[in-house]
């Protein structure tokens, strides 16, 4: 029977070539709708570092494809792709270039990210890659964000961040401190300013009832995005674990996954009443999966903020963010998500094994 194969390979110099083919529109096209990655301009590529790597890499080699890369030019070569999670932090796929000559103890690794800055890897550096076992989900949990990821948007921030703002101020943290900070940063930059002790204590109770009404507000009008019931559903079937790990508290949190039938496919949920600090801190995520038992780096979370990707990243988990929620999430430089979905739905060909 198939298992999950772990190969160790040794950073050796890019090559343009394959950088040159990873720009290719009809790649960068494929790569998008068969991975879900929005591929960073550039691969990775590494060598099997020892023989136990090489015959690790043969095996693979010997499986049949996740997808494949098809030009629409057959003068180019087509490619086979195989989805990988990268040294326990990121996830990607490895490409293997069908055509006579390619050497075979290359492996060249393409991600959403850089992977060179973001691992800080040099040439001759060590790296390990996961090629998950063919028949089994991707991830075997996932762990989703609620407001703009399961359900629209609707908290009133412009008024909400207006009124936290006033709370702490009236409480004596100067205004500067949190004048440029969001709903979470209010809440972390006045209690950092408070210290420890009885003024953090008035700060959490004269905040708490602020973010209660505002959560309360916005239960009133959040609705389903589309396909997020069926994608919850499709998870479970095939055996992934789910949970929420969400910035809205308790109480509007079990209001609206009550009100639109989501709570029975959720294995753990975590508010912003029970996890010390807000995304885009990692904590919540790291009671979610300790709750599930399941290892950072074969979780995926799954949001549609900048305050996500940050948690995610924080917490060591690769990160799928979906379009047409709070923050606009292409062209984020260094702080790339692993996968990008147009659609909730779209995270069953991420984590889903083909059919
Ligand atoms: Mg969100």
């Amino acid at each position: 029977m198939d298992a999950d194969v772990r190969l160790t390979g040794t950073v050796r110099a890019g090559c343009r070539e394959a950088a040159g083919f990873v720009r290719l529109d009809w790649v960068t096209g494929q790569l998008r709708a068969g991975a879900r990655i929005d591929p960073f301009p550039g691969t990775l590529n590494l060598h099997p570092a020892g023989p136990a790597d090489r015959a690790a890499w043969a095996a693979v080699r010997a499986r049949t494809p996740d997808f494949r890369l098809v030009p629409p030019d057959p003068a180019f070569c087509s490619a086979d792709a195989y989805r990988v999670r990268i040294g326990g932090v990121f996830a990607g796929v490895v490409v293997v270039p069908r055509v006579a000559g390619h050497p075979e103890d290359v492996v060249e690794v393409v991600a959403g990210m850089g992977l060179r800055g973001a691992l800080d890897l040099a040439q001759g550096d060590a790296l390990e890659l996961l090629f998950p076992a063919p028949g089994n989900p991707r991830h075997r949990a996932v762990l989703f964000d609620l407001e703009g990821t399961l359900v629209d948007f609707q908290w009133d921030l412009e008024r909400a961040e207006a009124d936290l703002r006033r709370a702490v101020t009236a409480l004596g943290i100067p205004p500067d401190r949190v004048a440029a900070q969001n709903y979470a940063g209010i809440r972390q930059r006045a209690l950092e300013a408070a210290g420890s002790g009885a003024l953090r204590q008035r700060i959490e109770a004269a905040l708490r009832p602020i973010y209660d009404r505002y959560d309360l507000d916005a239960e009133q009008r959040w609705s389903l995005r589309p396909g997020a019931r069926d994608t919850l559903a499709g998870l479970s079937r095939a055996g992934c674990r789910l949970a929420l790990v969400t910035n809205i508290g308790r109480a509007g949190t079990d209001r609206v996954l009550g009100r639109l039938g989501l709570d029975q496919h959720l294995a753990a949920v975590v508010t912003r009443d029970d996890a010390p600090h807000l995304k885009p801190a990692g904590h919540g995520l790291e009671m979610a999966l300790d709750r599930l038992g399941c290892p950072a780096d074969e979780a995926l979370m799954v949001g549609d903020s900048l305050a996500d990707l940050g948690a995610a990243r924080a917490a060591g988990v690769p990160v799928a963010v979906v379009s047409g929620g709070e923050s606009v999430l292409r062209g984020l430089g260094p702080h790339r998500p692993d996968f990008v979905l147009d659609t909730l739905p779209d995270l069953l060909t991420v984590v889903l094994p083909p059919a």
